[in-house]
């Protein structure tokens, strides 16, 4: 049955144990799918957030760059149109025009330099020759120099403001050149030029420590915080349009080589990914090629671009950063699982060895009640033998007791049998004297004889008086409740009785020794019929010794433990081994027919009893009978 169902607790944990080892396989394995799934997939999530944000990020950080720019740029854009009707300049194109007239315009457009910070500001002839700059003074100085080649001149020549980039000639500082033309009536005299510097804007942005870079309408970088870019192009060039560039000087003699780059492909209209070189001023520990996003924009009211290059490795920082704040979640996830199910098991351990524990104490109990149950059930069953024995025993001391009964029944027919024997024959013989008395009294006083009959009828008084006697000593059987005891002295009581015995001593020369002299001896009884006991005992004594010479009777008492005994001696033939055992049976006698009726010894022995002691004979060691009463002592006084 147990095989069937298996439900022992040895089973139940071997089987928890494989579904506990399989479920963890089963965590393991998906822990070890979910963990790098989510960590990847958290690390993608980092990375496309990070570039959304960065998105937004740089299309704020480069609004600012090219208002920065075009505020920078527009601030002079006023400049050339005020200077083209500036008085000072225009009397440069005065038919010969005095050297003072130059040499005040020179200094003019020094203190205007000055005052707008700029970096250069000179006046063209229609030839292109610079007539008065601000920077005459100067060793690199413009006054005298041709630039009719810069479009800058020709843009102005045409009527139009010029806007140009490029890297000064003679300078070689880079620059933006605004140019208007000196306008006289009709008829174009001149050109003033404001060369601006970039390098203030390059200065702040490098400060900032952000890659951007702006390109011009050519996609030369004219702007760059790194220098290695510096007149280089994201994207090569064609032949044609590069060697007409470096022909124009525009950025003197600059290759206008393209960034080194490698892969590259596009996020959005305005973004794309790309694989550099490494430009030298990055960080020196940084690898040789790197992935970089590069956002481009317009810059409003230009034809130049804004780039923003920002470095991928920036990205993945934030998704290492995530994958191991992920990781770290994971770690705790792990553990708090780990230490859950560790205290789920320690609970589960603990009820288990709760319900075992209550399982026993309830298999105890029932143990228990089984056992008191059995106990009880052996126990009634006891109980019932016993009570059945307990009838049996009633039952057989019942039986017993009739038997007892019976026997006691026999007895009692045998003892009156032999009773009425005694007493028939006790009495036959007196009653026969009387009746042969009685005839012959009859016959003699027929005759006369008066004195016979008289002597007859004395006879038959005696006769008649010794049956009373008889009659009077079976008086005491009937005799039923024993009279009321007191205390009596018996001291007093053995005197009475051997005062009455006396005379008979004297006549049987038997010597009475009384040896109780303490008057205060009290003893609990009937005086009459204790003294009847001892005249007993000292008739049976004196009978005993008949005419033996040197007959003596002791008498002597002593108190024990709340008893007198009291003893009585005499040195005559004592009893026979034979009849010890009878003596105090009723009729039992060794003496003639006539002489004894043998219930002296019992009714002496009842008497005893009734006063709640007990008369006991045995032979004397130096011959002779020896009675023993042993009776209640008497509280004194
Ligand atoms: P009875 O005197 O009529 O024989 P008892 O009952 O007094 O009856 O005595 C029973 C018997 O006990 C006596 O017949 C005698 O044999 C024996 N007996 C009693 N007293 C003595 C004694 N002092 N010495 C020897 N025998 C005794």
């Amino acid at each position: 049955m147990s095989q069937d169902h298996p439900t022992s607790p040895e089973t139940d944990t071997y089987q928890d144990l494989l579904q506990k080892k399989s479920v963890r396989l089963l965590l393991v394995i998906l822990i070890s799918i979910a963990m790098p799934l989510s960590l990847w997939g958290l690390a993608d999530w980092t990375h496309k957030k990070g570039l959304d944000d960065l998105r937004q990020q740089l299309d704020a950080r480069m609004n600012l760059y090219s208002s920065n720019i075009v505020s920078e740029l527009e601030k002079y854009e006023y400049l050339p149109i005020i200077l083209a009707r500036d008085p000072i300049l225009k009397a440069l194109f005065i038919p010969d025009a005095t050297p003072e007239q130059v040499d005040r315009a020179n200094r003019h457009l020094s203190a205007i330099r000055e005052t707008a910070e700029v970096s250069v500001v000179y006046v063209m002839s229609p030839r292109g020759i610079t007539l008065a700059a601000s920077n005459w003074d100067e060793d690199m100085s413009f006054v005298g120099r041709n630039f009719q080649f810069r479009p800058y001149f020709k843009n102005a020549m045409l009527g139009k403001v010029g806007h140009y980039f490029a890297l000064g000639t003679t300078t070689k500082v880079p620059g933006y050149y605004l140019s208007y033309p000196i306008e006289n009536g009709q008829q174009i005299e001149g050109v003033v030029v404001v060369k601006v510097s970039v390098a203030r804007l390059e200065e702040s942005w490098s400060n900032s420590k952000e890659e951007v870079v702006v390109t011009d309408n050519n996609g030369v970088i004219i702007i760059s915080s790194t220098e290695d870019w510096k007149f280089r192009t994201f994207k090569p060039i064609a032949k044609e349009k590069r060697d007409q560039l470096i022909q124009s000087q525009q950025y003197l003699n600059s290759p206008l080589a393209p960034i080194e780059s490698g892969r590259e492909n596009s996020i959005d209209d305005h973004t794309k990914r790309l694989t550099i070189r490494h430009p030298q001023g990055w960080d020196k520990n940084a690898p040789n090629w790197e992935d970089v996003y590069i956002r481009t924009r317009k810059i409003l009211g230009t034809d130049w671009n804004l780039h923003y290059v920002f470095r991928e490795s920036r990205l993945r920082e934030d998704a290492i950063d995530s994958i191991i704040i992920g990781a770290f979640a994971w770690l705790i996830a792990i553990l708090s699982f780990l230490y859950f199910m560790q205290r789920r098991n320690m609970i589960n351990n603990r009820l288990h060895f709760q319900e075992q524990h209550q399982k026993t104490l309830e298999q105890a109990a029932i143990e228990l009640e089984s056992r008191v149950e059995r106990r009880t059930k052996a126990l009634s069953e006891a109980n019932v033998r016993l009570e059945e024995e307990i009838k049996e025993r009633l039952k057989a001391e019942e039986d017993l007791h009739m038997a007892q009964d019976e026997l006691v029944q026999a007895g009692k027919l045998a003892a009156l049998g032999q009773m009425a024997a005694g007493i028939t024959h006790e009495m036959n013989q007196p009653l026969t004297a009387i009746r042969s008395y009685a005839d012959n009294a009859k016959i003699l006083l027929e005759r006369n004889r008066l004195e016979d009959t008289r002597s007859n009828l004395e006879q038959i008084a005696n006769l008649c008086s010794r049956l009373g006697k008889i009659s009077g000593q079976l008086k005491v059987f009937s005799r039923k409740t024993p009279s009321e005891k007191a205390p009596i002295s018996l001291t007093k009581v053995v005197t009475e009785a051997i005062n009455l015995l006396s005379s008979s001593a004297k006549l049987e020369q038997v010597q009475i020794h009384n040896g109780i002299n303490d008057d205060s001896i009290m003893v609990l009884g009937e005086t009459i019929r204790l003294e009847q006991v001892l005249i007993n005992l000292l008739r049976n004594a004196l009978d005993a010794m008949g005419a033996q010479e040197k007959a003596e009777i002791w008498i002597s008492a002593s108190t024990n433990n709340r008893r007198v005994s009291l003893t009585i001696r005499d040195n005559g033939p004592g009893f026979d081994e034979k009849d010890m055992a009878r003596i105090f049976d009723p009729f039992f006698t060794t003496k003639e027919v006539g002489q004894g009726l043998g219930l002296g010894l019992s009714i002496s022995s009842r008497i005893i009893q009734d006063f709640g002691g007990v008369l006991k004979a045995h032979n004397h060691k130096d011959g002779g009978a020896v009675f023993t009463l042993e009776l209640l002592q008497a509280p004194n006084g």
